[in-house]
């Protein structure tokens, strides 16, 4: 088990240096910290002699004797990450350097509560733990993210909209009837934003994540750290009216952009244009199926059905017309594009790019790059490893400092 207590604030900031750098030479890592070459190989040679740094090869050759790698050590533990849809549950044991050692995956409702949901959460963190041999005293964090605006210091749900009965619900006083650890509890996709942030290891400092699926969210980057707002509802771009006159939404208002362009509108377009005889593909896909999926609509389409093609231009139009307001009031240098809308292809990405350029001003967008998120599925687990990992070390450098 690590020794926390016993740590040096400066040793506490090395691991978080290690770990956002995600292995890096000890010159690379005192141009991190800042500080000179003597004292960041002083720190790392007392963190190496505990056990919570390890060496591994060699970096690619810069010319002169070749600089090892100090990666986070396994010895540190594991972390538990749980990334909670609306529809499905996914949990996973993680290295410290975020290396995936177990991982499982299953539909599931949200809407049936924090009771239901929760006893599988916590069933599937055992049975993983076991899976990989490791026991819950090695858990070092646990970091879980859920469909909803979350109040992150508290780590409770806010009015979900779609998860009623997990108002104020407390997660972190369920799991730490099992775990010792540390519980963190954020937005799924503040978590997706956190993995990018990751993945990049902060080289871009200003950057948004824009999650589709059944909803529409935004993770907000800002000077390389996850922007949550006062009250944790940051992002929440998804009730953005795109059209004064268009479909009512689960909140009550009409024409929001989720209510419009994610991926029960584009089933609902989808229906409609089979009914109305527009695609003879999509009519026969909804007698067979008895539905249409926004898969459905994307196979369609790459087959040249005219009518679903349209549907994917819409849905993207109108995102990105959403898009365009929040990039000239961000001016972020990155779009990344992630959740189940992803699998549709480029058609709806272009359609977005094309929205968004058109309306937002050409000083926002002359270096702004709009792409599918690169973590693609993995990015909310990733994201859960880093919040665990990294709301751990901050924790511990707290207390020791
Ligand atoms: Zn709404």
């Amino acid at each position: 088990m690590t020794r926390w207590d016993d740590l040096s604030s400066d040793e506490t900031a090395m691991l978080q240096t290690v770990f956002w750098s995600a292995g890096a030479s000890r010159l690379a890592l005192a141009d991190r910290m800042a500080c000179s070459k003597s004292k960041a190989n002083s720190l790392v040679a007392s963190l190496i002699d505990q056990g919570l740094l390890k060496e591994t090869g060699l970096q690619g050759s810069t010319g002169g004797r070749r600089p090892e790698t100090v990666h986070l050590s396994e010895r540190l533990g594991v972390l538990i990450g749980a990334d909670l849809g609306a529809t499905s549950l996914e949990v996973a044991i993680l290295r410290p350097d975020m290396g995936l050692l177990a991982r499982h995956a299953e539909t599931a409702d949200v809407r049936a509560g924090p009771g239901v949901v929760l006893a599988r959460v916590r069933v599937l963190m055992r049975e993983l733990l076991t899976r990989c041999g490791a026991t819950d005293k090695q858990v070092i964090g646990i970091g879980l993210g859920v469909p909803g605006p979350v109040d992150f210091e508290s780590g409770q749900l806010v009015n979900p909209p779609l998860m009623p009965d997990w108002d104020s619900f407390s997660i972190r006083d369920y799991l730490r009837e099992d775990y010792a650890a540390p519980v963190f509890v954020d937005n799924d996709v503040n978590l997706m934003a956190l993995g990018e942030l990751w993945r990049l290891q902060r080289s871009l400092q200003n950057f948004l994540v824009v999650k589709v699926g059944t909803g529409i969210g935004c993770g907000i980057v800002c000077h390389g750290e996850i922007y949550r707002g006062a009250n944790g509802s940051a992002g929440d771009v998804g009730h953005i009216c795109v059209d004064t006159e268009g479909q009512r939404c689960h909140c009550g208002n009409l024409g929001c952009v989720e209510a419009m362009a994610a991926g029960p509108a584009i089933s609902r377009m989808a229906t409609l244009a089979a009914n109305g005889g527009q695609s003879a593909v999509l009519a026969a896909c909804l007698r067979t199926n008895g539905a249409i999926t926004p898969e459905d609509v994307a196979q369609a389409g790459r087959n040249g059905d005219a009518a679903a093609n349209g549907i994917i231009q819409r849905s993207g139009s109108l995102i990105g017309q959403m898009l365009a307001s929040v990039v000239n009031f961000f001016n972020p240098s990155h779009v990344f594009i992630g959740g189940g809308i992803t699998r549709i292809g480029p058609l709806f990405l272009s359609s977005v790019r094309q929205s968004v350029y058109q309306r937002s001003l050409a000083l926002s967008t002359r270096h702004l790059e709009i792409q599918y998120t690169p973590l693609a599925a993995q990015g909310g687990l990733v994201g859960a490893g880093v919040l665990a990992m990294q709301e751990t070390l901050r924790r511990r450098g707290r207390v020791t400092a």
